[in-house]
């Protein structure tokens, strides 16, 4: 009952804001255009204090720096805060148009997150995997920025500072948690791989001249010490750590820290604590809806068999046997390949989003590089290179065992694939960013909200499903609850740990028994949370404010709502936090 409260006063609250006067004619074409031009100082400024953030995008003009974790630069980032936040000051919101006004509120929270994690949150005091190269080097090898040769002079410069870069991660490091001590030392010893005989091959084939062959060899000697050094450093912290008595400190962050990063990260109407209301009593209604289901299909698919007594176990039991239906081993890149026109098909068919036939989707098996992370992923172009092609990456199942292939193509049967192909590719994240990179804002690129992102997808799964997409079929609607259970569970889990201070058991118990997860996924989603916060709450976020949004639109428009329009509007501001957009819509 409670939370229908807040569902209520939240909407009050939203129509009052929405009811403001019209200040449109008060616009003046002048304050955009200098906005416009504040924000590309912005973007310069931003670029030459955080140097690897810039490389990540695509800016490579300071791809040979390495910037040292110290005070100095501390107080480099704080000054950048402030001299930005007055440039502010002379842009009030409502003189500009409703696109800048997003940009506006998206660089003031930066600014105040950013703030924030040097004064209050401190990352880097507890958290040792905060303190790597390996990435951002990488990244210079991969990019095809400039020939090798100038690529290689980009990382010898870099390279100079690395022993420092490493001396100064321990001399901040404070009291380390040790899951965060125990990543830091698996990701850095990932960082040691990139200065192996790849690297190597490469400058030996390279022309730059012997002086700088030598050095650069010396510096990768250096740099390689100070990794293995600070390896080291780290797992001696562990062995001693281990054996004391209150050796770590917690990797909870509590719940005042929660809720202010929940803030800074998702910028959603709600609070932390509301939200994890919210996915409390979806876990209900999702829990009611599969039984209900279950009840429906139980004897066509499991025969005479005697139902469990208790109701989730008979839930289980369903989705394993219905989890059988999938493709073969060697289909699953060829099978995804031939759903993405369906989809697009059913998208156009039922009207619901204009797609851009210009901006096509390569379905790819997942470069090398980027293996060990995710099955799926996009790959899109970044900010700098809007023309470059979109990539649907899927990993092949070649490094499976017979076993490990037939559970992970358990995982993704016949209809999870189709649902992951709805949220990675049409009308999920392919889709979005086509739209998000015709809306021209390098601030919304740069600082876009994971939370709208995420959000995004995960709406578009049920919003297919709810337009007909696989027919109606309950399997379907079955396999769609477990899946979205699974984000429901990572708000609730990532909000139960964080702030209510939940165990491994307990954690565990709500994944197998009332997510239905297989053990190894839920292992994994018990650490990943130990290692983050907050991150893990976005998906259902952002969905949850979305669907609720369109389901308020949906009322006071009645005839005259379109999901069509609704879709178009919505995306047409980039990635902006879906409380933002709200605001902009109306
Ligand atoms: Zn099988
Ligand atoms: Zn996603």
């Amino acid at each position: 009952m409670k939370i229908r409260l807040f569902l209520l006063t939240g909407s009050l609250a939203f129509f009052l804001l929405s009811c403001q006067p019209n200040t449109s004619s008060d616009m003046d074409e002048n304050k955009d255009q200098a906005f416009d031009e504040f924000k590309n100082h912005f973007i310069e400024k931003l670029w030459e204090i955080y140097p690897d953030w810039a490389t990540y995008e695509g800016y490579y003009k300071y791809a040979d720096v390495l910037s040292i974790p110290n005070k100095e630069s501390e107080k480099k980032q704080l000054g950048f805060i402030q001299s930005m936040r007055d440039s502010l000051k002379s842009f009030p919101l409502l003189s500009l148009k409703s696109n800048n006004r997003a940009d506006l509120k998206m660089i003031e929270n930066f600014l105040n997150s950013t703030e924030w994690e040097i004064k209050k949150f401190k990352q880097g005091e507890w958290n040792p995997a905060q303190y790597n190269v390996g990435g951002s080097i990488n990244r210079i090898l991969i990019s095809e920025y400039k020939p090798t040769d100038g690529k290689l002079r980009d990382i010898l410069n870099k390279m100079e500072n690395i022993p420092t870069y490493y001396a100064t991660a321990k001399s901040n490091l404070k009291n380390p948690t040790k899951e965060h001590t125990g990543l830091g030392i698996q990701q850095n010893e990932g960082a040691l791989t990139v200065f192996g005989d790849k690297l190597l091959d490469s400058l030996n084939q390279s022309n730059l001249n012997g002086e700088e062959k030598k050095l650069f060899k010396k510096r990768m000697d250096n740099a390689k010490t100070a990794i293995n050094d600070y390896i080291g450093f780290l797992k001696k912290t562990e062995t001693e750590n281990n054996k004391k008595e209150k050796g770590w400190k917690d990797f909870r962050i509590g719940g005042e820290l929660f809720s202010q990063k929940f803030e800074y990260d998702i910028v959603s109407e709600f609070t932390a604590e509301e939200m994890y209301q919210k996915a409390l009593a979806h876990k209900d209604d999702l829990h009611q809806e599969m039984i209900r289901i279950s009840h429906e299909i139980w004897e066509k698919h499991m025969g005479q068999k005697k139902k469990p007594e208790k109701e989730l176990l008979m839930v289980k039991e369903l989705i394993e046997k219905i989890s059988e239906r999938h493709v073969n081993r060697k289909d699953f890149i060829k099978a995804i390949r031939t759903q993405i026109p369906e989809l697009n098909a059913f998208v156009k068919e039922k009207d619901l989003l204009y797609l851009d036939p210009t901006k096509p989707l390569e379905v790819r098996p997942t470069p090398e590089y980027m293996r060990g992370f995710a099955g799926a992923s996009i790959s899109s172009p970044g900010p700098y290179d809007k023309n470059a092609p979109t990539y649907y990456n899927v990993t092949p199942l070649d490094h499976y065992d017979n076993a490990g292939a037939e559970s992970y193509l358990r995982e993704y049967n016949y209809y999870v694939l189709q649902i992951l192909n709805i949220h990675e590719a049409i009308p999920g994240h392919y889709a979005q960013l086509v739209y998000a990179n015709k809306s021209p804002s390098l601030i919304k690129s740069v600082l876009g909200n994971g939370a709208m992102v995420e959000g995004w997808a995960v709406y578009t799964e049920r919003m297919m499903l709810e337009e007909g997409y696989g027919n109606h079929e309950p399997e379907m609607w079955l396999m769609y609850n477990k899946w979205n259970m699974r984000v429901t569970c990572n708000t609730i889990i990532d909000y139960g740990i964080h702030v209510l201070d939940w165990d491994e058991d307990k954690v565990m118990d709500i994944l197998l028994n009332e997510a239905f997860q297989e053990k190894a996924e839920a292992e994994g989603k018990w650490k990943r949370a130990t290692v983050s916060q907050v991150q893990l709450c976005s998906y259902f976020s952002g969905f949850k404010e979305i669907y609720e949004f369109r389901e308020q639109l949906k009322k006071e428009k009645g005839e005259a709502f379109k999901l069509k329009d609704f879709h178009e509007k919505f995306l047409s501001f980039g990635s902006a936090p879906v409380k933002y957009v709200k605001k902009l819509m109306n």
